[in-house]
């Protein structure tokens, strides 16, 4: 196979520092492990804005559409606040995602052991937590017509949302999550209200029947969407890989990030369906936004971006092994004690910076091929 491409896309921010450190590990893969990319760069957000008037160009839409994988920083910040709705920085990545038609969001829930303490839950519930959530991304409730607000003709006003999902979204999501399933510990639990919502009977009949006819292997089970909630916080670890809406995929997928602590660890990854090479459509982004309050400063974690290049080893480009070599390298790490400032705890100590983090990482990375 030819080499593979990466198109990134830094954005605002924090988002250009963090990726700066995946640069970094990005060039040892090629050094030292015959995994070399060909990568190119583009704007989006902001930056595109400002040099193009839009938060993304046709042009760097039809890279995105070509290349294998797409690693993005982060949008936004308080110089586009004011801009109309349609060239908000914002706008660039839900086009990425709409036209790339990304439809399984995917958010693991990862519990480095160094961290175990930082979460707001007891250590023994959350060390060595490893749980994925698969969430449904471009239909459900956000996107569903009839929407609006509208005069309700007593005087008042109604505002009108509609949860609407077909055979074939409920389907295509659900085989996500059960190939993922497959290569983690082969358990799919999906959540849905299928005691009051007829979406949510649907849901839970083709999850099922896409379980029953193509996925036999794996275990199946079903849960309501607030007893999952529950569930999440009082013993996490009994989840593999949770599979669920856009609305309730939301919502769980940012209570499962907060079992492992701070923001500026979190990756994610949003698949489409295959490209003719077979590599799924692929946007790899940190769950965090563009930092304005510590832009500049050095204090940014560049590991919730570091990690979401590791998910791009897995899900892009089949190399589990050199994934799982990031992934213990950022642990390795952790457990030297090296911190950014975000994960000083309230005993504090000295933080090292944006720069010194991605270069730790490195020094791990040699480390593991000594
Ligand atoms: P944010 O995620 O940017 O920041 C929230 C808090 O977490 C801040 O205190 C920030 O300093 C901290 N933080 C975030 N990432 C960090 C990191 N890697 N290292 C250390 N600390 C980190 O969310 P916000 O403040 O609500 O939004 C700021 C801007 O980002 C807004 O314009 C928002 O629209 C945009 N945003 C973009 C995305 C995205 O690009 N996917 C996601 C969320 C927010």
């Amino acid at each position: 196979m030819s080499t593979p491409s990466l198109l990134i896309l830094a954005g605002d921010g924090i988002g250009p520092e963090v990726m700066g450190e995946v640069r970094k590990v990005i060039d040892w893969y090629g050094a030292n492990r015959g995994l070399s990319f060909n990568v190119s760069e583009g704007l989006v957000g902001g930056a595109s804005y400002d040099a193009h008037g839009t938060p993304l160009t046709d042009e760097t839409m039809a890279r995105a559409q070509d290349v294998d994988a797409v690693l993005l920083g982060a949008v936004g910040g308080p110089a586009y606040d004011d801009l109309d709705f349609s060239v908000k920085p914002e706008r660039g990545l839900l086009r990425l995602r709409k036209e790339m038609d990304l439809f399984a969001n995917l958010r693991p829930a990862q519990c480095f052991d160094a961290l175990a303490d930082f979460s707001s839950l007891k250590r023994e519930v959350v060390a060595g937590l490893d749980i994925m959530i698969v969430r449904e991304l471009t239909s459900g409730i956000y996107f569903g017509e009839p929407r609006g607000i509208q005069d309700d003709n007593e005087g008042g006003r109604v505002g009108i949302n509609t949860q609407r999902y077909t055979t074939n979204e409920i389907r295509r999501v659900a085989r996500s999550a059960f190939e993922l399933a497959r290569r983690r510990s082969n358990k799919v639990c999906s959540m849905e209200k299928a005691n009051v919502m007829e979406s949510g009977i649907l849901w839970r009949e083709e999850v099922t029947w896409v379980h029953d006819n193509e996925y036999p292997d794996v275990e199946l089970s079903h849960m309501y969407a607030d007893a999952g909630a529950m569930q999440l916080c009082r013993w996490p670890k009994q989840f593999d890989v949770i599979v669920t809406d856009n609305l309730f995929g939301d919502i769980l997928s940012d209570a499962a990030a907060m079992l492992t602590g701070s923001l500026g660890m979190l990756p994610s990854a949003s698949l489409g369906a295959p490209m003719a090479n077979g590599r799924p459509k692929a946007l790899y982004e940190p769950v965090h936004g563009s930092a304005p309050d510590i832009t500049g400063l050095g204090k940014a974690n560049p590991i919730a971006c570091i990690l979401s290049f590791a998910m791009a080893l897995r899900y892009s480009f089949d190399q589990g092994d050199e994934a799982a070599r990031l992934e213990n390298a950022v642990e390795a790490v952790l457990a030297s004690g090296a911190r950014t400032a975000d994960l000083l705890g309230p005993e504090g100590g000295a933080p090292i910076n944006t720069s010194q983090m991605g270069d730790a990482i490195v020094s791990a990375l040699d480390a593991s091929i000594r």
